[in-house]
C-alpha cells in the first residue's frame, strides 16, 4: 500500500457551508499553520450527495470544493449506523431529521428497533473525511465510535443523536458528557487523528 499524500499547503478549502463545522475543522488545523477558507465564504455551490457511503459523499463535497475553487479542499460526512436496522440511518442520518427535527429521528429509531423486537441496541457513529487535490488526487479516512442507544433521550449538549448514544465503557450520553469529553474521543476525533497522521505529519 503506498502512503497518503503529505499535503503542503498553504490553503486549504472547508468543503462544507456548516459554520459549526467551518470553525471545527479550522480550529484543528490554525495550530498547523494552514491558512482555512470556507466554501460557504468563496460562494461555492452545495454538490448533491448521491453517494452511497459516508467516504463517497465526503469526497463527492471536497472534489466538487476543488473544481469551484482550484484549491484543495477538506470534506466530511457523517452518520450514526445502528446494527439491528441493517445500519440506518448511516448515509441518511441528516434527512430522518426533516427540518432538523432530532427528537423526532431518534424516536424512529427506537420505534423500528422495538418493532424489530430486538434487544440489539448497539450502533456506532462513523466521520469520514476527504482531502482533494486540484490534480484529482483524494485521500479518505475515517473514524468511529461504538455504542448503545438508549430511551428515553438523556441529555441537553451536543446535537443530533448525542441524547440516545452511550458510548462503550460509559454511562451517559454524549447530550450528557462535557463536550470537550465527547470531542476527545469521538468518532470525528479518530478521523481527524488519522488525517492528521496521514495528511499532515510534515505540519505538526
Ligand atoms: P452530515 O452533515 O452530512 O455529516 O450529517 C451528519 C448527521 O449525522 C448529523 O446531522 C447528525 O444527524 C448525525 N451525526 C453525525 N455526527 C454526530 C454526532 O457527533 N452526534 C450526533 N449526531 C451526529
Amino acid at each position: 500500500m503506498t502512503s497518503p499524500r503529505t499535503f503542503t499547503g498553504p490553503e486549504l478549502v472547508m468543503a462544507t457551508h456548516n459554520p459549526g463545522k467551518v470553525r471545527e475543522l479550522g480550529d484543528l488545523l490554525a495550530p498547523l499553520g494552514i491558512k482555512t477558507i470556507s466554501a460557504g465564504d468563496l460562494g461555492l455551490p452545495e454538490p448533491v450527495e448521491d453517494g452511497d457511503t459516508f467516504k463517497a459523499n465526503a469526497r463527492i463535497k471536497a472534489l466538487s470544493a476543488v473544481a469551484g475553487s482550484g484549491l484543495p479542499a477538506l470534506a466530511d460526512d457523517s452518520g450514526l449506523v445502528v446494527h439491528a436496522l441493517d445500519g440506518a440511518p448511516g448515509i441518511f442520518s441528516a434527512r430522518w431529521a426533516d427540518g432538523g427535527d432530532f427528537h423526532t429521528a431518534m424516536e424512529r429509531v427506537d420505534r423500528e428497533l422495538n418493532a424489530r423486537g430486538t434487544s440489539d441496541r448497539t450502533g456506532h457513529f462513523v466521520a469520514a473525511l476527504a482531502l482533494a487535490w486540484p490534480d484529482g488526487h483524494v485521500e479518505t479516512f475515517e473514524g468511529r465510535v461504538d455504542g448503545t442507544l438508549v430511551w428515553p433521550t438523556r441529555g441537553d449538549f451536543g446535537f443530533g443523536y448525542d441524547p440516545m448514544f452511550v458510548a462503550d465503557g460509559y454511562d451517559i450520553t454524549f447530550g450528557e458528557m462535557d463536550p470537550g469529553k465527547k470531542h476527545a474521543i469521538s468518532h470525528r476525533a479518530d478521523a481527524f487523528a488519522k488525517l492528521l497522521a496521514g495528511c499532515f505529519s510534515a505540519n505538526q
